[in-house]
């Protein structure tokens, strides 16, 4: 039940000296991580770091996935390439994508060069354009086969939760990767435990490939009321996974740069009048 060092807790800003955060670690470890990445976001590098101590190693890595590419990329611009790998390693390939893409070049191969089995999937993200599938979408996806049973599947499942970014849908895929039908956990739990996933599969999958654009990914993803889509190649082989949070973030982002430069041309021409 440790408290949090006051000598850590400045004020964020010296306009708002009485501005303290005092809290329980306990209650700190209660926070969600999106909430956190919002607190890290105001704070200058130094407060940053040392308000990072104070996180479990989870929580950093949750929070640090939730922060603007841009903070990402000043995090990591500065940080120890050990530690950078450390994180890199848990974090998802799209997120590690992004932010390496962004760092110079040197950097950029060095940390690939030192990443373990991760790095091939990175690259292979780090050559699509910003704001499309490929840039998106993610690897971590379980892969199934359709002569498996119910129970088998199940057994999968529990293996690969953990790494794998949504369990919700299941993709069956031949041995050469190629994508041949998709289930629901949904479906997949209340069917037969000896039935074959070939029997319960939908066969007609709706896939987009990785030029697709995120406009776009979020009309199909709002049309049939999808939490994921799978991007897969001109010949049908899956390439990755794109989640509805991946997509509504990129939305966001982009309201938000097209929403602020007018408020700002405003001003400044008020400005400029006087
Ligand atoms: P829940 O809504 O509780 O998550 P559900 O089984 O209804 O469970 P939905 O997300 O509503 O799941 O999906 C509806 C159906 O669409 C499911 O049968 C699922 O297998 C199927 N499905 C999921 N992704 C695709 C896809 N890319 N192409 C075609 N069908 C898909
Ligand atoms: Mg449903």
């Amino acid at each position: 039940n440790k408290l949090v060092s006051w000598q850590y807790i400045k004020p964020l800003e010296s306009w708002n000296a009485a501005l303290q955060l005092n809290m329980e670690k306990q209650q700190l470890e209660q926070i969600h991580p999106a909430d956190i990445a919002d607190l890290l976001e105001e704070m200058d590098y130094k407060r940053r770091s040392a308000f990072i101590e104070h996180l479990n190693s989870r929580q950093t890595i949750d929070a640090l996935a939730e922060l603007e590419l841009e903070t990402q990329v000043e995090i990591f611009r500065q940080m120890e390439q050990q530690q950078a790998l450390t994180i890199l390693a848990e974090l998802p390939p799209d997120e590690v994508a992004d932010i390496l893409g962004e760092l110079p070049v040197d950097k950029m191969e060095g940390l690939l060069d030192l990443m373990a089995e991760e790095a091939e999937g990175v690259r292979e993200l780090l050559q699509y354009a910003a704001g499309t599938a490929g840039a998106c979408m993610t690897t971590k996806y379980i892969r199934l086969s359709g002569w498996m049973t119910v129970s088998q599947a199940i057994g999968e499942i529990r293996t690969f939760a953990s790494t794998a970014e949504t369990i919700y849908y299941l993709y069956v895929m031949n041995e050469r990767g190629f994508l041949e039908g998709v289930l629901s956990l949904r479906e997949l739990i209340v069917a037969e435990e000896e039935s074959v996933l070939y029997d319960l599969m939908r066969r007609k999958v709706v896939a987009v490939t990785p030029k697709e654009t995120t406009p776009r990914i979020a009309g199909i993803m709002a049309k049939y009321g999808f939490l994921a889509l799978p991007v897969v190649d001109g010949q049908g082989k899956m390439l990755g996974l794109v989640t509805v949070d991946d997509i509504l973030s990129m939305l966001v982002e982009e309201r938000d740069k097209f929403d602020a430069p007018p408020l700002l041309a405003v001003s400044a021409r008020i400005g400029r009048e006087r």
